[in-house]
């Protein structure tokens, strides 16, 4: 079987090596529009589970991620001026540059026998006749499956507040969120390592925040300058980096979360973004993506034939997904609702800050949830300097 993959992101490369693993007379090859080492986007966390699914599919590829890698095991949340919240020994998370973690996996995926070619933009399947699979990783505005939209029944929801995905030199200790008051409303940071000198920052904050600020017509320079003055207590000094102008200035989006009825159309499948996302305040696209690959490389060896195969793929991943999607959609809930929980006394606004992909969250009112007794153990582990 020959397979074209469409996009060398983590969902495809991971495919490609699972799928060498399983075979290695397969023809497999990668096609990436952009050149190596080229990519959007800093630091990507992943958690215990993660890990150990990749330890059970391919250790080698497992060992490099966690080599490259930091772990946090607290969170730190910032509440304006009225205090910090330190929640300690929470549950262990890792971050890995997506530079990183791509060249671990291209450079596994060659050293199998994949061909991954840079620079090489798939406008149409037509340009991959003679696959057998194509495999469509070609991230969340993927072009393969934009061609079929009404045969994939593709749906977009996007999220009504503004957010930037951003670097910085500061390296966090701990998992940090940081609220501040402007008067023009609420915006707030998380952060978290992903290497010895940076981590991530993402921004978000509502739209009549965003216009009121003047972030809608700021430059990058002035964007950042403005960002680090608002989160300068987290910040320590240390600058917030953008893309530069060249590529196109830090940022601004609304985030796209993107559901497919159907993931496959005769040889073309979807994997990773181009079939679903999930937003990203819960810290799982690439996860997902990695485990999408694992279940479609599943299905491909143990279900008879390829139209068998994709089906079993479709269903099985659909119905293990689902419970991250929802808590995805709660969770983004949550930061658009955040008047509801910003005027809790700091403890309780971090503990239900944790708990924002319970579903049940956003109908009891908060300070009665919180009190209901349901949150027990994590309450004891919190510290608030000073008091
Ligand atoms: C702000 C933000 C923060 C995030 N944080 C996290 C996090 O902490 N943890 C986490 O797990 N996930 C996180 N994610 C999600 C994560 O980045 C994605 O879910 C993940 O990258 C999906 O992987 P993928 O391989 O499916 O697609 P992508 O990573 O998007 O890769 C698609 C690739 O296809 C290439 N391509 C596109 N079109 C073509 C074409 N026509 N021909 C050839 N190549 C093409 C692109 O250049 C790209 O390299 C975050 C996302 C955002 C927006």
């Amino acid at each position: 079987m020959d397979i074209a993959c469409v996009g060398g992101g983590p969902a495809n490369l991971y495919f490609s090596i699972l799928m060498k693993l399983a075979d290695p007379a397969r023809e497999i090859t990668v096609y990436e529009r952009n050149p190596a080492g080229s990519t959007y986007g800093w630091g990507v966390t992943f958690w215990e589970d993660m890990l150990l699914a990749l330890h059970g599919s391919d250790p080698e590829s497992a060992r490099a991620i966690v080599a490259g890698s930091v772990s946090w095991d607290s969170w730190a949340a910032h509440i304006h001026d009225r205090s910090t919240v330190i929640l300690e020994h929470a549950e262990e998370g890792l971050g890995i540059g997506r530079r990183e973690l791509l060249a671990i996996l291209a450079e596994r995926a060659r050293s199998l026998g994949v061909r991954v070619e840079y620079e090489r933009e798939i406008t149409g399947q037509d340009e991959l006749a003679g696959a057998d699979l194509i495999v469509a990783g070609d991230g969340a505005g993927s072009v393969l499956r934009e061609r079929h939209a009404a045969h994939f029944g593709t749906e977009v929801t996007t999220g009504r507040n503004p957010y930037v995905w951003l670097g910085t030199t500061k390296v966090f200790d701990a998992f940090t969120f940081a609220f501040t008051e402007t008067e023009h409303g609420w915006i707030w940071c998380y952060g978290y390592a992903y290497g010895a000198d940076r981590s991530t920052c993402v921004i978000e904050c509502f739209p009549e925040t965003w216009r009121g600020l003047g972030l809608h017509e700021a430059n990058e320079a002035d964007t950042l300058a403005l960002l680090e003055k608002l989160f300068a207590d987290i910040l320590d000094g240390h600058p917030l980096i953008g893309r530069g102008q060249a590529e196109g200035g830090a940022r601004w989006l609304n985030f796209r979360t993107l559901t497919n009825r159907t993931w496959h159309r005769g040889n073309l499948v979807l994997l990773g973004d181009a079939a679903h996302t999930t937003h990203y305040s819960i810290g799982a696209g690439t996860a997902l993506a990695l485990g999408d690959a694992a279940y479609l490389a599943n299905a491909l060896h143990n279900a008879p034939g390829l139209p068998d195969a994709l089906k079993r793929y479709e269903r099985e991943r659909m119905a293990a997904i689902r419970s991250t999607q929802r808590a995805a959609r709660y969770s983004a809930r949550w930061y658009e609702n955040l008047p509801r929980y910003i005027g809790l006394p700091p403890l309780q606004m971090l503990t239900l800050l944790g708990r924002r992909h319970s579903p049940l969250l956003s109908r009891i009112p908060p300070r009665l949830y919180y009190g209901a007794g349901w949150l027990g153990s994590q309450v004891a582990r919190v510290v608030v300097p000073g008091r």
